[in-house]
């Protein structure tokens, strides 16, 4: 059975279209079983009900037609229970509801299993016979286990807005609502753009065809589709581009004629290869013919076959053109933004970002705080491409999404808006007043940076130095490693603008999620693996060239250079990066180049350093929290997975008393103590590590005046009352809500921003 399953779950997976994937499925059941019927019901996209999404055995009209309404019949009773149902005779039961238009009457064992993901009933999946049977405990099991795997899929399908969930007779979602996590606070209304990957030809694989003419009518489907693209780009282009030009589009259409690449297209499939799989063939027979031509001309036309085959391949797996036209306000939607889909659009036009992967920590969610961009990150039920053109508004503080969305929604997110613009502009006169609070306490407001534009970003909200610049970050951009020079020039720039204030240079901190395009790292498990200080312990020269760098970049400046080591897990770690650390001091000096000693830290991001910070606190200048990292790996919640992120919960008691922890050593060895982790740009947690005592709260410029606010419209004592509490307190729910509620006390509730309170439909 094990086997059969496996075959099952590899069949289905691999088939792009989701739709022919669930009749695949169907029948594999049926036979499997050795039944009569195997009908799969999905949660409609309207949640109205259960929708027939696929059947083996039953009418095969009424896919996407019969809705089943949540408490309706056997399937609804699956679906609230959310267990399996095994009957003999089902029209026995009295919950069983007749429906004519599938012809079931004739039907009488049924077996009943939820499709269940992340404790949501996504659907059913049901078999059923003629004769009376019980269907035993092992099938049971058999189609429990399937439905389990089959959960995911059905997850993403629905994630992705395939088709197959929408109800015929009905139209997209008005006044949606999704939920997704906070990545970047505040308010976007504008209109969806939806980001799709770029179709990948070479990393279509080779499949037997199972059914010759489905595939055919899948080519000749994608071909029109391009075909019809192509004629609409000429009549836009008409006036616009001379004639010689046209005519390269001309070519494309002929390329596309029968006889032309379609007719090989065809000749593949008739061999029995699937229709991507021959369109990547062909396609690829085609260019490296061009590719051997003298003539540069004739080279080129390889790559144009290749561009169409790519469009006719992104129509097959239903992924549309890339768009270079932005409205303003652009609302980037896609299933997984990357930050150089972010990159791809003007700033000035992008007015939000919704992905459906990644959660608030990831670093997507990261860059768009930077940009100031309101992001809502993992709303992994968003109907995302379903919103190309339709109007959503992205609540970046609490990660709600509106789509389409109903007058008074939008009348009362313009309004908490303009509300919001309002207070940034409040906000801006406190840029040259210091982070005191009303009874004479002060911290420190530093940044962190990385990319072009944070300099003067920073320098506006009145940065006092930079507690984070994350060098990764411009060694991402390249196609090798930067120079000691090219580093020096950069790391020179910001330390001349941020003149004479402190600048914290972290060591390079790839692996993780941060990979290097010319320094690959392929590992199962890259959060726990060659990270960090690991990689530059190992590879001294990538290390000593960045040392040397900073160190010159900081040559003549009163500011203070400090270096900070991320990953640190071990006093031997940070004891060999301190040896190379003064080596490449020394080979600085004996150049006759007149640097200052650099102040040496440790960036505490892993457990072990929390529980070894006094020992660090001894040998280091100072210690700075990586509270993200410390976060992840405290609750051992991976930052990215948008499955885990409602886990990731950065005021759990585990890292409180954690921060704390660190906060004591740091005091008791007299060393100054920052914090660099998001949690130090959110009001609630620069009141809690004040209160402890931490002297560098460094953050996104985003976030340093809404900070300030806090910290000058408070008094320490009160901070340390709630920290008081607070510490007494089992869960982050608890916390969380406390925060909130003490907060509004305190009267504080304006840098808390309001939520859309309209009736959700
Ligand atoms: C952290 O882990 O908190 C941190 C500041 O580093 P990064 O987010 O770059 O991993
Ligand atoms: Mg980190």
């Amino acid at each position: 059975m094990l086997n059969t399953l496996r075959k099952i779950v590899q069949d289905v997976v691999q088939e792009g279209d989701f739709a022919v994937s669930v009749k695949r499925l169907a029948a594999h059941i049926k036979d499997a079983l050795g039944t009569e019927v195997c009908s799969i019901y999905l949660s409609s996209s309207t949640d109205a009900g259960y929708l027939l999404a696929a059947t083996d055995g039953l009418n095969t009209h009424q896919v996407g037609e019969v809705l089943l309404a949540r408490g309706q019949g056997l399937v609804g009773l699956v679906g609230r229970r959310a267990e399996p149902l095994n009957l003999e005779s089902a029209p026995s039961h009295p919950n069983f509801h007749f429906v004519p238009e599938i012809g079931e009457e004739p039907f009488n064992a049924f077996l009943g299993v939820p499709i269940l993901h992340q404790g949501r009933v996504l659907g059913v999946l049901v078999v059923q016979q003629r004769e009376p049977r019980k269907f035993d405990e092992a099938e049971e099991a058999f189609l429990v286990t399937l439905s389990a795997q089959l959960a995911t899929s059905v997850a993403h399908a629905e994630a992705v807005g395939s088709s197959i969930f929408a109800y015929s007779s009905l139209s997209p979602v008005e006044d949606g609502h999704f939920k997704g996590f906070a990545g970047a606070p505040g308010i976007g209304i504008g209109t969806g753009v939806v980001m799709h990957p770029i179709a990948d030809l070479d990393a279509v694989p080779s499949r037997r065809a199972k059914d010759t003419a489905s595939e055919l009518a899948q080519l000749d489907r994608a071909v029109e589709a391009v075909r019809n693209d192509i004629r609409g780009l000429i009549a836009s282009l008409q006036t616009s581009l001379p004639r010689e030009e046209l005519a390269l589009f001309d070519a494309y259409l002929h390329m596309l004629d029968d006889g032309a690449l379609p007719g090989d297209i065809r000749e593949e499939i008739h061999q029995g290869e699937w229709a991507q799989g021959a369109l990547r063939r062909v396609i690829r027979q085609h260019t490296r013919r061009f590719e051997v031509m003298d003539d540069p001309y004739l080279r080129e036309r390889g790559t144009d076959v290749k561009d169409l085959g790519v469009r006719v391949l992104a129509y097959m797996q239903r992924i549309r053109e890339q768009r270079s036209q932005y409205p303003e306000n652009t609302i980037l939607v896609g299933e997984e933004i990357t930050p150089a889909m972010l990159g791809a659009i003007p700033a000035e036009r992008l007015g939000g970002v919704v992905s459906l992967g990644g959660s608030g920590n990831s670093h997507v969610a990261i860059l768009a705080r930077a940009m100031g961009v309101p992001a809502v990150m993992g709303a992994l039920d968003l109907p995302a491409y379903e919103l190309e053109g339709a109007e959503v508004i992205v609540d970046g503080h609490y990660g709600d999404v509106y789509t389409r969305p109903s007058p008074a929604r939008l009348t009362e997110n313009r309004l908490l808006l303009q509300q919001e613009q309002v207070f940034a502009e409040e906000l801006n006169d406190l840029k040259e007043l210091p982070g005191v609070t009303r009874d004479g306490w002060q911290v420190q407001l530093w940044v962190n940076i990385g990319l072009s534009g944070d300099i003067t970003r920073s320098l506006d909200r009145g940065a006092e130095g930079i507690g984070l610049f994350r060098t990764e970050v411009p060694f991402m951009s390249k196609d090798r490693f930067p120079t000691e020079q090219e580093q020096r020039t950069l790391y020179r720039e910001h330390m001349e603008a941020f003149e004479p204030r402190p600048v914290t240079m972290r060591t390079l901190d790839i692996g993780g999620d941060k990979a290097l395009s010319y320094f690959p790292i392929q590992e199962e498990n890259p959060f726990l693996g060659w990270r960090g200080i690991r990689v530059t312990l190992d590879h001294p020269e990538i290390f000593l060239v960045q040392v040397r760098a900073m160190l010159k970049a900081n040559a003549g400046l009163r500011g203070i250079l400090r270096i900070m080591l991320p990953m640190i897990s071990s006093l031997i770690e940070f004891r060999r990066a301190k040896g190379l650390i003064d080596q490449a001091y020394s080979e600085v000096i004996e150049e006759g180049v007149e640097v200052k000693r650099p102040e040496i830290g440790v960036l505490i991001e892993v457990p072990a350093a929390v529980y070894q910070a006094r020992l660090l606190a001894k040998e280091a200048d100072f210690m700075a929290v990586g509270s993200n990292d410390l976060t992840q790996y405290l609750l051992a919640v991976d930052r990215n997975n948008p499955r885990v992120a409602d886990l990731y919960q950065e005021v759990h008691p585990a890292v409180i008393a954690a921060l704390r922890e660190v906060a004591r050593a740091a005091h008791a060895e007299e060393r100054p103590l920052g914090i660099c982790g998001e949690l130090a740009g959110t009001p609630a947690g620069a009141i809690l590590l004040m209160a402890m005592g931490y002297h560098v709260l460094s953050m996104n410029a985003t976030h340093l005046l809404r900070v300030k606010w806090v910290i000058r419209n408070i008094k320490r004592s009160d901070a340390r009352r709630m920290l008081a509490r607070v510490l007494r307190m089992d869960t982050a729910e608890e916390v969380t809500a406390f925060l909130h509620k003490d907060m509004v006390r305190l009267g504080l509730s304006k840098v808390m921003p309001a939520r859309s309170t309209t009736q959700l439909h």
